[in-house]
C-alpha cells in the first residue's frame, strides 16, 4: 500500500503547451482519487505520469515520500487495471490472473503463484471460476479478473484510466459498484481517470476537477457539490446542472429574470462593489409552491413562472424555464459550455420538482426557492464569492473518517472470511 505525492508537477509536450500545469496533490494510503474533467483537461497525461508512460516535465512524484521521478514504470510497483478487453480469451481465469506473474520470468516458483492466484481468488469471489474461460463470465466476473490480475502482483496502488467508457449505462452502473466495493475491500490506493462526474461522484474519496491542466479544485463530492470554488466547478459537477442567473445586487434582493430574489446579508456584501454577478442556483433547490410547508416557505422566495415543458421521470421531473439574457451574459454561458465540454448551456433554468407536482409547461405555475443555498459567482474571474470554506473542509474531513470507518470495518469481514 503506498501515498503518492504529486507536487508542482507540469508536463510540457513538444510544442510547449503545458498538459498540466503546476498540479500538486497528496494522496493518502488507501484513498480513492478522482481525477475528473472534460476532454483535453490532461487528466490522462497526469496519470501516465504517475505510472511512468509520460516523462514529467517539472515537479517531484513521490511514492511513499520516496522520488520515483527517473523510475522506470516496473520499478514503480503500480499496477494498471485493464478492463475485460484486456483479457485473453483463449486463457482460463487462473492463468488470466497468473499473467503478470508468468511474465516476470522465473521470477516466481509454481507454488507461489499458485498461492497467490488462489489468494486473490478467494478475495474477488471466484474461486469457483478459475477453469473457465473469459467469455463465459459476467462483466462484473470479468471486470473482477481484471482486478485479479493488479492483486497477484501485490501492486502499492491500482491505476485506472476510463475503465467503464465502452460500456453500456447498465453495465457501466454494475461495474462502478463492483471497483468501489472492490477498492474497499482492498483497502488499495486508487487514481481513477474519467470525465463522467457520476462515476467521480460516486466513487471518489476525493475528486480532483482539472480544466486545460489546471487543478481547480480537490474535494470530497460534498464539498465540491456544496462549497465549488468556482463557475467551472459548479457546472460541472452535478447532474442537471448548477443553473447560473444573470443578477443586478441591490441592497438585500438580487434581481433575476425570474424576479427579485431576497438574500442574506453576508451573501449581499460578498458581491458589493459588483453591477453584474451570477447566482447560482442547484434545479433542487426549487420546488412546486404548493408542496412546501408553510414554515419552510417563508424561508425562501415564492414566485410565479411560466414553464415551457417539462419531463416527468417517475421518482421526480424537471420542468424548463427559458429567459433571454443581454448579449454578454449569453457569450458567458456560451464560454462556460465550451470549457466542460458541454453542448451548450441554454438560457433556461432547470427546475427538479417532486414527482406528484401538478405544474406543467405552458401555463404558470407557483415555484419556490431555498435561497438559503445560492451562491454568487463574480462573472468576470468565475470565483465564488460566498464560499463557506469552513464548511466545505467539515465536509471532506467527514469523508475522511467515514472512508476510514469503512476500511476498517472490510478489512475485518475480510479477516474473518479468510479465516473461516
Ligand atoms: P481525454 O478525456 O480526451 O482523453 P484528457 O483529459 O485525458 O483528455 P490528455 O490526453 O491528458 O487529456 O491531454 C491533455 C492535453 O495534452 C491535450 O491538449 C492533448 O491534445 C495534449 N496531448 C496529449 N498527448 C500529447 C502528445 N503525445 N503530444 C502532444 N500533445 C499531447
Amino acid at each position: 500500500m503506498a501515498s503518492i505525492t504529486l507536487s508542482h508537477i507540469v508536463k510540457q509536450y513538444g510544442d510547449g503547451f503545458p498538459a498540466v500545469n503546476d498540479v500538486s496533490i497528496d494522496i493518502a494510503d488507501g484513498e480513492f482519487i478522482i481525477l475528473v474533467g472534460p476532454s483535453g483537461c490532461g487528466k490522462s497525461t497526469l496519470l501516465r505520469m504517475i505510472v511512468g508512460l509520460e516523462d514529467i516535465t517539472s515537479g517531484d512524484l513521490l511514492i511513499n515520500g520516496e522520488r520515483v521521478n527517473d523510475k522506470a514504470p516496473r520499478d514503480r510497483n503500480l499496477a494498471m487495471v485493464f478492463q475485460n478487453y484486456a483479457l485473453y480469451p483463449h486463457l482460463t481465469v487462473f492463468e488470466n490472473i497468473a499473467f503478470p506473474l508468468r511474465l516476470a520470468k522465473n521470477k516466481h516458483s509454481e507454488q507461489e503463484i499458485r498461492d497467490r492466484v488462489t489468494e486473490a481468488a478467494r478475495t474477488l469471489e471466484l474461486t469457483e471460476h478459475l477453469d473457465r474461460k473469459p467469455a463465459n463470465l459476467s462483466g462484473g466476473q470479468r471486470q473482477r479478473v481484471a482486478m485479479g490480475r493488479a492483486i497477484v502482483r501485490h501492486a502499492d496502488a491500482f491505476l485506472f484510466d476510463e475503465p467503464l467508457s465502452n460500456l453500456d449505462a447498465k453495465l457501466r452502473g454494475q461495474m462502478r459498484s463492483e471497483i468501489s466495493q472492490m477498492q474497499r475491500r482492498l483497502g488499495v490506493t486508487s487514481v481513477y481517470v474519467t470525465h463522467d462526474q457520476t462515476e467521480a461522484m460516486t466513487l471518489g474519496d476525493r475528486v480532483a476537477v482539472l480544466k486545460k491542466g489546471i487543478l481547480q479544485q480537490i474535494a470530497s463530492p460534498r464539498e465540491l457539490y456544496d462549497q465549488p470554488v468556482n463557475l467551472f466547478v459548479a457546472g460541472f459537477i452535478g447532474s442537471p446542472s448548477m443553473n447560473f442567473l444573470p443578477a443586478a445586487v441591490d441592497g438585500g434582493v438580487l434581481q433575476t429574470p425570474v424576479g427579485e430574489i431576497p438574500i442574506s446579508a453576508d451573501k449581499a456584501q460578498a458581491a458589493a462593489g459588483r453591477p453584474v454577478v451570477l447566482a447560482g442556483i442547484r434545479p433542487e433547490h426549487f420546488e412546486d409552491a404548493t408542496l412546501v410547508d408553510p414554515a419552510k416557505r417563508s424561508r425562501g422566495y415564492t414566485f410565479t413562472a411560466q414553464l415551457t415543458h417539462s419531463e416527468w421521470l417517475g421518482n421526480e421531473q424537471y420542468g424548463y424555464i427559458s429567459f433571454d439574457p443581454s448579449a454578454e451574459i449569453r457569450q458567458l454561458l456560451e464560454g462556460l459550455a465550451r470549457d466542460m465540454d458541454a453542448e451548450e448551456l441554454r438560457p433556461q433554468i432547470v427546475v427538479t420538482l417532486d414527482a406528484s407536482s401538478r405544474i406543467r409547461g405552458g401555463r404558470p405555475a407557483e415555484l419556490w426557492l431555498d435561497t438559503r443555498r445560492i451562491h454568487l459567482f463574480d462573472p468576470e474571474t468565475g470565483g465564488n464569492l460566498t464560499r463557506d470554506a469552513e464548511a466545505g473542509r467539515a465536509l471532506t474531513s467527514e469523508a475522511e473518517a467515514a472512508r476510514k470507518e469503512e476500511i476498517g470495518l472490510a478489512r475485518e469481514r475480510q479477516r474473518v472470511r479468510v479465516q473461516g
